[in-house]
């Protein structure tokens, strides 16, 4: 049932057999006109909740204006854009494409390039880690090591290691090591968390070794975490960093941000995107990011994130047949299951609840940041009744 029997989409999916036809904050309203709850805020992207109101207003004015330029004119709203991001991070200059895989192919190539322009074309390697998600293209999978069968020879230049191996990281460090790229918080992995020790370890061993660090906080940032970016503050910053989802508040965008010496070999002619820095895009995204970037959005992410773990940590003690381990931080949250995920994902959704899978039988909790207290609250009482159902499914009820 997860599709039309005569659909014409790509079966590359599989998909649930519901659609939503409006939403609101954190709410959906599906077909059937049934209300749900939306804490997967369609992968991390829907950062500000469905059909907020300065986002409207943001993407209807411009597209009554103009909605595309190409990148052959200025563009004033992406020069702000990219200034606002600068302001806010690490990063002296931005580049804007379309998704966080092509975010993530600009910062790959930036890397290999960088090398080249200081003469030392043979350093194009990129370390990578295991349970990484970069997304699809060919360079991504390649990265990640991940969703290959099939699809010819994989690109060269990838070195994989464990999660969280730093005797392997540093074996796998050789002459023609360019880059390590790495999430600080694995998403599609399984919400497994980077500890700040060992992203400042990433740093010195990149120094060290003049290698380029690059972080991919495709879902990560953007305010996910209680920071506007989930690297800050830990005393580690990149030289290259990737971003979409949450970016476009559910426009499509990604940019990748890099200092001025990391960016030092891209110059004209070496990359570009038609649809990259849309005029559409960047009304939606300047309007994100001058929301995210108030103190006061952050702090309301960090005290509802405090709110939702408390109530998650209990829920995790109340049903020791069902969950796991709590893990994640901000809004980006994961309950390591007992029982597949799968079932706990269909079992949310029957209490009109919209969580997500990620690997290592993770269920996901990404809402969108502007969630209440109630609303956490109201997730949590839906997962609880959900964990219910799956107990009597399995037979576990009354055995703790
Ligand atoms: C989603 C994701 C990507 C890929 O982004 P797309 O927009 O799907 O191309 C890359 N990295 C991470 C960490 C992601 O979560």
């Amino acid at each position: 049932m997860s599709q039309p029997v005569a659909s014409h989409l790509l079966p590359t999916y599989n998909r649930a057999p519901i659609a939503f036809e409006r939403g609101e904050g954190a709410w959906l309203e599906a077909t059937n006109g049934e209300r749900y709850l939306d804490f997967g805020a369609g992968v991390a992207v829907t950062a500000l909740g469905h059909a907020h109101p300065a986002l409207v207003k943001a993407l209807t004015e411009q597209a009554q204006k103009v909605w595309h330029n190409s990148n052959l004119y200025q563009s004033p709203q992406g020069e702000a854009l990219a200034a606002k991001l600068c302001e806010n991070s690490f990063a002296d200059v931005v580049f804007f494409g379309n998704s966080g895989a092509e975010a993530l192919e600009c910062a790959m190539k930036m890397a290999r390039k960088f090398h080249a322009a200081r003469g030392a074309p043979e350093r194009y390697r990129i370390i990578t880690f295991e349970g990484a998600f970069h997304g699809r293209t060919m360079a991504n999978l390649a990265a990640q090591n991940k969703y290959l069968e099939g699809f010819g020879p994989p690109l060269e230049g990838f070195d994989q290691v464990p999660f969280g191996d730093h005797k392997a990281l540093e074996a796998a460090i050789g002459p023609a090591t360019a880059a390590i790229l790495i999430e600080p918080i694995q998403g599609e992995g399984g919400i497994r968390v980077v500890p700040p020790q060992c992203l400042r370890g990433l740093r010195a061993l990149c120094d060290k070794h003049g290698l380029l660090l690059i972080y991919d906080e495709v879902q990560t940032g953007i305010g996910r975490t209680g920071r506007l970016f989930a690297h800050q503050g830990q005393g580690a910053d990149p030289d290259i960093m990737a971003v979409a989802k949450g970016l476009g508040g559910g426009f499509p965008m990604g940019a990748c941000l890099a200092t001025k010496a990391a960016a030092a070999g891209m110059v004209a002619g070496t990359h570009g995107s038609t649809f990259g820095g849309n005029a559409l895009a960047m009304a939606c995204g300047n309007t994100v990011i001058d929301t995210v970037t108030d103190p006061a959005f952050l702090e309301h992410v960090r005290h509802v994130a405090l709110n939702l773990r408390q109530r998650l940590a209990a829920l995790h003690d109340q049903h020791p047949h069902i969950f796991a381990e709590l893990r994640g931080e901000g809004l980006m949250l994961g309950l390591r299951l007992k029982v597949p995920v799968a079932e706990m994902v269909d079992a949310a959704r029957a209490q009109h609840l919209l969580v997500i899978a990620a690997g290592d039988n993770v269920v996901r909790l990404l809402p969108p940041l502007i969630i209440t207290d109630a609303e956490a609250a109201e997730a949590v009482a839906r997962l609880d009744r959900a964990a219910t159902a799956l107990e009597r499914a399995h037979h576990l009820e009354g055995v703790a």
